[in-house]
């Protein structure tokens, strides 16, 4: 059975600190209304991000347990109108920091509407991600909205210009409606998974995974800290 299968919440956190112990987790982050809560319900085949929406949790990070210490973790939607500056001043630092600096992060799952891709915002997140060298994979949701020719352009052009924002990114399909695109999605995050396997075997003998962040797989940031206003796109984040 896949490991998506039998995720379950785990936790709600408002600061790093909190963040459980983990040997690999994927996180998935996208503008609002995106269809980011459908995408995981639909890899997981039931209502887990009903959770996240849940009045009080909508700025926090919420972590879904795969099991083994591996986590899917539903990021804040971005791109809300209006809210206090002192919110979206703490929300982008909780965010910067867990995409900028969390060594267990595997890699982000981008969720955009299949019919407006590569948003500023979008891009903005890449920008505040891809520094660190982990892989990015686009799920273009709604793509039952198109038709099949119309949404095949759409995905030519952002494997196309997508290399730009991320050297490391790969792009595909999705409808949550039609559960197309299910498969191919799973089999990248839990190649991801697989490949954090190394860290399990570092849990193993003992040695705290997060130790040498430096030393996990295609982490090339030098230095991987959060700085508001100290990376790219960060002043255009708005939540
Ligand atoms: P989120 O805010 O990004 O978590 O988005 P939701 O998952 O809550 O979806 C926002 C809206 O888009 C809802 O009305 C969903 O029913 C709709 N939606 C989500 N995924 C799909 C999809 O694949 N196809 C269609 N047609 N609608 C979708």
């Amino acid at each position: 059975m896949s490991p998506f299968r039998s995720a379950f919440f785990f936790k709600s956190i408002a600061s790093l600190a909190d963040a459980p112990a983990s040997v690999g987790e994927i996180a998935f982050v996208g503008r609002s209304n995106t269809g980011k809560s459908s995408a995981l319900n639909t890899l997981t085949g039931s209502q887990l991000a009903f959770v996240s929406k849940t009045p009080g949790r909508t700025r926090l990070i919420n972590f879904y347990a795969l099991g083994s210490e591996r986590f899917i973790v539903d990021l804040p939607g971005y791109g809300y109108a209006r809210v206090p500056e002192a919110t979206r001043a703490s929300w982008e630092e909780l965010l910067g920091g867990y995409l900028q600096t969390r060594a267990p992060l595997c890699g982000l799952a981008l969720v955009m509407d299949v019919r407006h891709p590569l948003t500023e915002l979008d891009q903005s997140m890449l920008g505040w991600f891809c520094p660190t060298g982990k892989p990015v994979h686009v799920l273009l949701t709604k793509a039952d909205k198109l038709s099949r020719e119309s949404a095949q352009k759409v995905l030519r052009r952002v494997e196309g210009e997508i290399g730009a924002f991320a050297p490391n990114a790969s792009v595909q399909l999705f409808s949550s409606l039609k559960k197309s695109g299910l498969e191919e999605a799973q089999a990248v995050l839990l190649q991801w998974l697989d490949a954090s396997a190394p860290r399990a075997v570092s849990v193993a003998l003992g040695r705290e995974p997060n130790e040498n962040p430096r030393q996990d797989r295609g982490w090339r940031n030098k230095s991987p800290r959060a700085k508001r206003g100290n990376q790219p796109g960060a002043k255009c984040l708005k939540v």
